[in-house]
Parts: C-alpha cells; structure tokens; sequence
C-alpha cells in the first residue's frame, strides 16, 4: 500500500487529504498537523474577529469515510530522506512513499523592543494574526483593549481593522508603504482607499513606522506615538521552510516546486503557502487549492501541470467594495490604460488592457462592473468598445437579477474554480440548497464571498423548475436556456472572491 504522509492540516494540506480520499482509497494517507484544532478555513478568521462567525463555523469538513489517519497537535520536526522518515515532536517515526510538505506560513514579527518578547513571540498586548489560537488571544484582550493600532495596510490589516472597528473600537493603521495596499494598489486608488476607510472610522498613517512599544504606546520612527493598549500586527508572512531547508531540499523564498509540486526530491512535494512555483509564493487559497487538485492528479498516476491561477483580490471590509483582478497595479509595458475617479464618493477604477484584452483591474467602489469584468478577463475575450459603460456597469442587458443569462462557464466561486455549469449540474443532481450546492460543489466554502451568487443561483433554478412544472414544459428545456451573445450577458452580483 502506498503510504502518503502530509505535513500540515491547513487548507492545502486537508484539500489533498480529502482527494486523495477519493481518488486513491487504496492508499494509507496519514496528516500530521502541528495545530491541536481540526483543520479550518484561515481566509474565514477576520470574520471570526468582527463576531460573524463562531471559530467553529471555520471548520473543514472531516474525511468521512476513507483511509485517512489525521493526528493533531503531532509537529513535525524531521525528515530523514535516506530511510524515508519524518519525525513528530512526539518522538515517532512515520514512514513514508511520498511526502508532502504543506507547512503553510507564519507571520512576520518585526524584531522590536515591546513588540516580541526574548523568545520571538509576540509580547504581552501584542498579537499576530494566523490562526484560531490567535484568535482567541485577541478576543481575551479585547475587553481592556481601548486603543488599538493594527502595524500593516495591507489587505490582512485593513480586513482587521475593519472587523475591529465594527466591534466599536477606535483603530489607527500604521503602514510603512507610500500608500495603503501598495502590492496591488497604483497611488490613487490606494489615496482614496485609505479615505473610504477614514470616513468609516479607522485612521490610516502612510509613511510610518513602528519603531518599539511601551508603556501602552506605539512609538513610530517620526518620534511621534499613538496610544495601542493592543498591537495587532499584520507586516507579512514568512513561509514555513526550515524542514525543507535542514533536510536539504531547494528552498528559496518557499520551498522550490515543478509544474507538479515535486521538489528538488522526486518523493517530496510541496503546495500552498510554503511552496514557491515559478518564482513566486502567492499565499492565496486559490492557488492552495488548485495545486491540491494538482498533486492529487500527480500522486493517483495523472499529468496535468499546474500553471498560475488568475487571482482576484477582494478586500473582505463591510461597506468597502474592491476587487483588484489580476495585476492591478504592476506597470505592465505597452498596455493600454483607461481610469475613471472620483476621489470624493470613493470611486476609482482602473482598466489594463493589450490586445483589447483585460490584463488587470482595479476597481474601487464599482460593484457592479466587478462581475463583468472578471469574466472578460477569465475569458481572455475582448473588452466592449465602450469601456467607461463597462466600468460603470452598462455594458451589460438590464436585468440585474438574471442568473440564467450567465455564461454556463462564468466562475461563480474563485477559490474552488466552480463555474456555474457545475452548480447547475450539482443542483440537477440534487442539491436544491445553497447548503447541498456547498457541500457538492465546494461553492461558497473558500472566502464566501460568493454565497449570495450561489444562493441566487438555486432560487433561479428553483423558480425554473416550479414554472416548468406549472407549464408542464420539461424542466431541462426550461432552465438551460442559450446563453445570449456575451455582451449581452447580465453578470451575477458578488461573483468573485479573493
Ligand atoms: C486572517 C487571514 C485572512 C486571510 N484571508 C484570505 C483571503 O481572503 N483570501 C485568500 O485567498 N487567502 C487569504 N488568506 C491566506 C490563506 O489563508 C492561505 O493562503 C491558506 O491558509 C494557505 O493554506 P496552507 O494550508 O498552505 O497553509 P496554512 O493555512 O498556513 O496551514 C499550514 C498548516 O501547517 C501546520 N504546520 C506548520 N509546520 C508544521 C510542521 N512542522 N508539522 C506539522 N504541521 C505544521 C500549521 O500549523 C498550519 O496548520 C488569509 C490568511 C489569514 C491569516
């Protein structure tokens, strides 16, 4: 029997897991997970610090069923290449055929007096957001918590903020970059994000470092100080490669994969946030997940090499709406760029285009072009000549409630890849809920974003179904209607998720 050992019950390491369940029954796959919880949904914790959700309601489903052994709380600590072994903190030996290493990531700590305590860790009144312990340890400190800074403007720490900010806290973000959310943002659109977010209450400072803690304030490095009871530090993430690095395998910024997770040991693979593909660490569910499907392919005898995933980045703030498709703010040499703003209602949009194709996008407090635009650029297809109708959202037929005249392959759920062919085969095949659709289909159970398109979805073919029965027309004829001509396409509401 083939022995599978994965290291790490994070998403990328429970999404494998659950696959190979299924496609690999005969093997003994075995996860060993350094955290005590059941694996969860990381992307879901800001929801768990605004209240939203119970850090219960972030669990992962379990591998019902199957050959898979899950132990928790069992780190570990050494890979011996030679026997093929990895050690546990235990003390255990697991043997293993192949390995996988989905060790994910941890934040970054900048090293600063009151900021980290002797051992590296975060010091009293400071924490660092990763994982559901740490949620906890906020929600402890919370009640003496009066001022709060959170230490990085990036999406993490503006998602953070918000969240904390809706509880009825007073936040200031204090971010070392020019501008707010500098990695996917240009100049403007991060100026008029970081407005949006002070009229809602949260104070940004651009330009500014922290430069130690105490006394319950934040000193930063322009001598001045703001009161932090609670520094909640969001500056990055380091991918967790030291088991790579000591047992010698390639590791640069993550642990160096092929096109199909394999490392610099053919028996050893590596995916999601530890894994750096062409160069790059995304630290994305998505890409966490397709390179599962990947892998599990790879690992069963199959050959599909994993390629980028497109990404779409969406800031999970109540009453901010930005979605940043692609490369938003790269300069992208001898793209066409078309931009529309207007800084004081908090709009601002950005259009790449070569080829009259969408290359990138950025779209700030333009929900109803979100969709639209996403599609173009999933498709690769050409944008309409009319781009500031596009933008504003016209480009498109009337109806805004019209989930049939979506095109069968318009992704509906970006962090599962699930199009809308696949809901509505899900929904024939009898999942009539927004529910049974998740648990089939996977829609909606990434960042869930996309709940409210897939709930529109059911109550279409709902209602589909109850008009056919009424006019006794059969029911496949009337809800599979042809998709009209793509401009003419009306796109769901909330269809992207980051
Ligand atoms: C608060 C927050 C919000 C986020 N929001 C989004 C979002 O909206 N959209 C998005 O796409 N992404 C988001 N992300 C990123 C996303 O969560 C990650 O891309 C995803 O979790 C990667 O999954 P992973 O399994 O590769 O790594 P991780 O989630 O880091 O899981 C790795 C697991 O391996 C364990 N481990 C580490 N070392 C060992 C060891 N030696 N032995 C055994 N186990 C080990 C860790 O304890 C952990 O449980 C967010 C992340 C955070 C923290």
């Amino acid at each position: 029997m083939n022995r599978i050992v994965i290291a790490g019950n994070g998403p990328a390491g429970h999404r494998l897991a659950e696959l190979l369940r299924t496609r690999a029954p005969r093997a003994a796959v075995t996860v060993l997970g350094a955290e005590a919880e059941p694996a969860y949904n990381r992307v879901l914790l800001p929801s768990v610090i605004s209240g939203k959700l119970s850090p219960e309601q972030t669990y992962l489903a379990g591998h019902e069923g199957g050959a898979v052994t899950v132990r928790r709380g069992a780190a570990v600590t050494g890979i011996d290449r030679e026997r093929r072994t990895v050690r546990t903190a235990d003390g255990l030996l697991h043997p293993y055929d192949e390995l996988v290493l989905a060790t994910g990531a941890r934040c970054f700590l900048p090293p600063l007096p009151g900021l980290t305590g002797a051992d590296g860790e975060p010091a009293d009144g400071v924490v660092a957001l990763r994982t559901l312990a740490d949620c906890r340890r906020l929600e402890d400190l919370l009640p003496r918590a009066g001022s709060i800074v959170v230490l990085g403007g990036g999406v993490l720490g503006l998602e953070v903020a918000r969240a904390l900010g809706d509880r009825g806290h007073a936040v200031d973000v204090v971010h070392m970059g020019p501008h707010v959310m500098e990695r996917q943002l240009d100049a403007p659109a991060g100026r008029t994000l970081a407005a949006v977010l002070e009229r809602l209450g949260i104070r940004i400072h651009t330009g500014r470092a922290a430069a130690s803690r105490t006394g319950g304030r934040l000193l930063l490095d322009d001598g001045s100080a703001l009161p932090a009871d609670l520094v909640v530090v969001s500056a990055g993430v380091q991918p967790n490669t030291e088991l790579a690095r000591a047992a010698g395998l390639r590791v640069g910024r993550g642990i160096v994969v092929d096109d199909h997770m394999r490392t610099s040991d053919p028996r050893i693979h590596a995916l999601g946030d530890c894994a750096e593909h062409a160069g790059l660490v995304p630290g994305l569910i998505a890409p966490a997940w397709e390179q599962a499907e990947t892998l599990a392919e790879a690992l069963t005898g199959g050959d599909r090499p994993y390629t980028a995933t497109r990404t779409v980045t969406r800031l999970k703030a109540r009453d901010v709406d930005l979605a940043v498709i692609g490369d938003g703010n790269h300069a992208l040499p001898g793209a066409e760029v078309v931009t529309l703003a207007d800084p004081a209602r908090g709009q601002y949009a950005r259009l790449a285009l070569r080829d009259e194709r969408i290359v990138g996008a950025i779209l700030l407090g333009f929900p109803a072009s979100v969709a639209a635009v996403s599609q173009l650029y999933d498709a690769g297809a050409p944008t309409p000549v009319d781009r500031l109708a596009l933008l504003a959202g016209r480009a498109v037929a009337a109806r805004t409630d019209a989930p049939g005249d979506l095109p069968a392959e318009a992704v509906v759920c970006r962090c599962n890849n699930v199009t809308k062919r696949a809901l509505v085969a899900g929904w024939r095949a009898g999942a009539r809920t927004p529910e049974a659709l998740a648990r089939t289909t996977r829609a909606s159970t990434g960042c869930g974003s996309c709940a409210g398109a897939v709930d529109g979805i059911c109550r279409w073919l709902s209602a589909a179904r109850e008009a056919a029965d009424a006019s006794a027309v059969p029911a496949g004829e009337a809800f599979a209607p042809a998709a009209p001509p793509r401009q003419e396409q009306q796109p769901l509401p909330e269809l992207l998720t980051r």
